[in-house]
């Protein structure tokens, strides 16, 4: 089985920089995706409040037999759930679906900066800390203003920052404005929900590699030190995405994947949203 790297966070804890992500997952399908990707090797499982599947990853886990000191789980804060104790009585919740006494990361899932005070929402995570409810906290969809805001109102540093990233949205405004406070980045949607797939430019790379399409831009998140969880409910599709450790892009093809931007945003835009 392959061995997934861990990138170490700003609060010294290692999270595996590849896992599963369960947005749009059904009702019917989660259990049988997370047991599979948890029976081809993922040990990372990244889901939300919103997602309305905790239940059925809680299920999965607790069929697989793995113990949980293996597994990474990381949830999300709902939107409209922004008072400062909302942050605890939710967690408390979410465990309860995932059959689970602490999560490995908990995420504020958007800022909602013109409908909630996301400072507020942050003190109620470091509380969600502090009671061992998550054992390390960060924010999803912040803008670089945001980060900034928390930062110096709490001194209290997020984990990571939950982004858009795929080949044709690079987000570098939001990816700098992370790693400026040594803030890892987690790409969400990094195939562009799909769309990027379709590139000639990854086409012609995955040639040339012999690998897939997809197994390409896995591959770029990952040597970007991005940490990367795409979804599939497809098991041969689970299992590809799982196979991107036994090749190598070039300098030349992460320039080539690079110079794909072009600001083509499949989300909300964050400063907007809610
Ligand atoms: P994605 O970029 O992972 O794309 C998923 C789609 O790509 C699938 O539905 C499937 O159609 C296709 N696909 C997947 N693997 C494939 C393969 N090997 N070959 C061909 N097609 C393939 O999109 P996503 O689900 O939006 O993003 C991944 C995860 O990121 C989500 O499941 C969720 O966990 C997270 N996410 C977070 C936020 C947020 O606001 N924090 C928003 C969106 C997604």
């Amino acid at each position: 089985m392959a061995q997934v790297p861990t990138i170490t966070l700003n609060d010294g804890r290692a999270i595996p920089q590849l896992g599963i992500g369960v947005w749009q997952v059904s009702t019917d399908d989660i259990v049988p995706t997370v047991s599979k990707a948890l029976e081809v090797g993922y040990r990372h499982v990244d889901t939300a409040q919103g997602y309305q599947n905790e239940e059925g990853v809680g299920e999965a886990i607790a069929n697989s037999g793995i113990s949980r000191d293996e597994l990474w789980v990381t949830t999300k804060l709902a939107n409209g759930k922004h008072e400062r104790s909302d942050a605890v009585a939710e967690l408390k919740i979410s465990l309860e679906k995932l059959r689970l006494d602490h999560v490995d990361l908990y995420l504020i899932h958007w800022p909602t900066p013109s409908s909630g005070d996301y400072v507020e929402t942050w003190k109620g995570m470091q509380d969600a800390l502090d009671q061992g409810l998550a054992k390390s906290i960060g924010v999803s969809n912040f803008q670089p203003a945001h980060l900034d805001k928390i930062i110096e109102a709490t001194g209290k540093t997020p984990a990571v920052n939950q982004i858009e990233v795929h080949p044709t949205f690079a987000n570098q405004t939001a990816v700098d404005g992370s790693s400026k406070h040594g803030i890892n980045v987690e790409s969400w949607s990094p195939l562009g929900l799909g769309s990027d797939l379709k590139n000639a430019t990854v086409g012609e790379i995955a040639q040339a590699t012999g690998k897939t399409p997809a197994q390409v831009i896995l591959r770029w998140h990952l040597q970007k030190g991005y940490i990367v969880f795409p979804k599939s409910v497809t098991p041969s599709r689970i299992e590809e995405n799982f196979d991107v450790f036994d090749f190598e892009l070039s300098d030349d093809d992460i320039a080539k994947i690079d110079a794909l931007d072009e600001g083509n945003r499949t989300g909300p835009d964050p400063d907007n949203f809610g």
